[in-house]
């Protein structure tokens, strides 16, 4: 398996070079729901299961914070600990 992220070409670089197809994926979340790209960036980058779950979500509904809020697939795995849960008032 293809790790999602690869050496820097420039070792003293702190940007994270990513596999070629999570950079097309990335390009995708920045044209159709830039305020996400960070959640998935953190995600490819490993290290962060919060936001792999909240980018898998995500991914699930078209990008909708609100279908994961009212996501009623209860035998989903992550749905226990599916993000926006609680509405922000
Ligand atoms: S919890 Fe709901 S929104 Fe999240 S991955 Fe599962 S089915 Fe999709």
């Amino acid at each position: 398996m293809r790790p999602n992220i690869e050496k820097s070409a420039n070792r003293h670089s702190e940007e994270p070079v990513f596999s070629p197809d999570c950079e097309h994926r990335l390009k995708d979340v920045a044209e159709d729901a830039p305020s996400k790209l960070g959640v998935f960036r953190r995600a490819y980058a490993g290290g962060s299961r919060l936001a792999a779950i909240h980018a898998k979500c995500l991914e699930c509904v078209s990008m909708s914070t609100v279908a994961i809020r009212e996501c009623r697939s209860v035998t989903c795995p992550l749905w226990q600990v599916r993000p926006y849960q609680k509405k922000r008032h």
